[in-house]
């Protein structure tokens, strides 16, 4: 027998539709390209979200063929996220930190037909053009009379121009719910990179997911800053949660400095901001060294690498900001896992919810997670037990686009698992620690050492900001690791002091045996560590 409740589906358009009707003045503030702030509403970017679809109708564009954007976070983005994929279309939002020879291959890859860039990536787009056969419309997000002239890019036109002559109506499609919305390249650190297609379904129930309380706890009352870039696994999602809930929205455009972020919050009384730990490095420098704090920032979600214990604390004990560490993939749309207490941690010392806090937390509805041995065997969940971390839900990946990847991956599940990749305990109570990504998994004398786990004691010694731990080949113990490490502005520090700061935080066979100052870590496009940029750098260097 069927239930007899109404049968709607779950569509992006849908999303905005709501937030013009019931949050319709909530505020959308964005710093611009152009330099200044811009604001709106919910209800203002509902009307430009359908010019937008009544563009793309003009400009003859089929359902599912590919829109691209190569954009800052702000409302003109936002705008692509509904007006594209609510109207058929589907969103391919490309990482500009990517190698133009990269970008030109994603967008050949995912066959463009349209591409809208902010102007801080006309060079991009000029360097490119002629390298992508099928994009038929390059469009500038920018007002009409600031579309620059002579740039040899065909038919380049305004994103301004194209929307000012359409109606701000539109009947937005009846779209079965596992139609594709949005599509997101894995940065391809391994071969080229495949791309994650992701579905109205699957976008709807990752949004009211991430908006749960023991998630990203986003409500009407909140104003967010998504530091986390649009092209970057869609933000975490977070436009789309906004939608769901009418929170205030504030991007921050191309300003990610420690400073520009700083500067927003309290400008715009930020009450949560999301982002990956090196964003939060270079906003904490820059408060301490200018002796700040946030008169409004209540929460914080970190995620995307390990959120090192010094960070969380300084977050905390230094600024009264909670963390909420987040685990997840582009493959995971991408929530995994969120660290919230739960009932039974309340009543327990500090110290052990600053344990409990450590870890990259518990499984949220919607994702089901285990760790197997070598032989795809369970294993406990006894907080001890290490193994390969594999995932499944409803915004799970089942297969790349294309079904493109090496051998391994064309059909990446196994048993309907998804293999993260990564290496993970589970405790009795559910919370997940990573251990490290495998590949990054250092072998010494016959154990592991985990990579994270040494990052995370160097970058709480107090001249340090950041530190890369990787193994380097030895003749005795198979790998050793050595630790690559950046010093705090006017900070001191010697390898021999720093290698004595292990003692009694780490067992002695953990201890990496050499230290490598440095000016910058190498990073990779989407804000991690390059750990392989670094092994490439140190490749001739020899064990003391
Ligand atoms: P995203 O695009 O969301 O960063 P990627 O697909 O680029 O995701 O990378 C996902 C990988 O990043 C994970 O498999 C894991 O290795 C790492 N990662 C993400 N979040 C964390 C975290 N909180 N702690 C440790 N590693 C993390």
């Amino acid at each position: 027998m069927l239930g007899l409740m109404q049968n709607q589906a779950l569509t992006i358009s849908s999303l905005i539709e709501f937030a013009d009707r019931h949050h319709g003045e909530g505020e959308i503030v964005s710093r611009r390209v152009e330099g200044d702030i811009h604001r709106h509403t919910y209800k203002q970017a509902a009307s430009r979200s359908r010019q937008l679809a009544n563009a793309l109708d003009a400009l003859h564009l089929q359902p599912g063929e590919r829109v691209a954007s190569i954009a800052w976070n702000g409302y003109r983005h936002l705008e692509m996220y509904f007006g594209v994929s609510g109207s058929g279309r589907v969103l391919h939002t490309i990482n500009p930190r990517m190698h133009p020879e990269q970008i030109a291959w994603v967008m050949h890859h995912a066959q463009d037909q349209v591409v809208c860039f902010d102007m801080t990536f006309l060079p991009i787009a000029k360097a490119i053009h002629s390298k992508c056969p099928s994009v038929k419309h390059w469009v500038a997000l920018c007002d009409a009379d600031k579309l620059p002239a002579d740039t040899g890019i065909p038919n380049l036109q305004s994103y301004e121009a194209l929307l000012a002559v359409q109606p701000t109506t539109y009947a937005w499609p009846d779209l079965d719910e596992n139609t594709a919305s949005s599509m997101c390249y894995t940065s391809g650190t391994t071969g080229n990179p495949k791309a994650v297609l992701y579905s109205h379904r699957s976008t709807v129930l990752h949004a009211y997911a991430a908006a749960l309380p023991d998630v990203m706890c986003i409500s009407a009352r909140d104003a967010i800053l998504p530091v986390v870039p649009m092209f970057h696994v869609n933000a975490w999602g977070i436009p789309y949660s906004a939608a769901l809930t009418g929170c205030k929205l504030v991007f921050p455009g191309p300003g990610m400095d420690g400073k520009s972020v700083y500067d927003l919050i309290e400008l715009e009384k930020v009450t949560y901001a999301a982002g990956v730990p090196t964003v939060w490095q270079m906003l904490l420098s820059h408060m301490q060294a200018n002796n700040l704090t946030f008169s409004s920032l209540k929460r914080t979600v970190i995620g995307g690498s390990a959120c090192p214990p010094a960070m969380i604390a300084a977050f905390n004990d230094l600024y009264g900001v909670e963390v909420l560490h987040a685990w997840g993939m582009t493959e995971m749309s991408p929530l995994g896992t969120l660290c919230t207490l739960k009932n039974k941690h309340l009543s327990m010392s500090d110290a052990h919810k600053v344990k409990v806090h450590l870890k990259q937390g518990r499984a949220l509805y919607g994702i089901d997670m285990k760790i197997v041995d070598g032989e795809g065997d369970e294993l406990p969940w006894d907080g001890r037990s290490c193994g390969d971390l594999l995932v499944k839900g409803p915004w799970v990946l089942r297969e790349y686009f294309k079904g493109e990847g090496d051998t391994q991956t064309v059909m990446p599940l196994i048993d309907g698992w998804f293999p993260t990749g990564d290496v993970a305990s589970i405790d009795a109570d559910g919370y997940m620690q990573i251990t490290d990504r495998s590949k990054d998994l250092i072998k010494s004398g016959g154990e592991w050492i985990s990579s994270i786990d040494i990052e995370n004691i160097a970058v709480a010694h107090p001249a340090i900001a950041m530190a890369a731990c990787i193994g380097m080949k030895h003749p005795k113990w198979d790998e050793r690791p050595i630790v690559a490490v950046v010093k705090k502005p006017g900070a001191e520090c010697t390898r021999e002091e720093l290698l004595a700061f292990y003692a009694g935080k780490a067992a002695k066979w953990q201890v990496p045996d050499d230290v490598f100052f440095m000016e910058a870590i190498p990073m990779g496009a989407t804000g991690k560590m390059q750990k392989s940029k670094l092994r490439e750098l140190l490749k001739d260097y020899v064990l003391p």
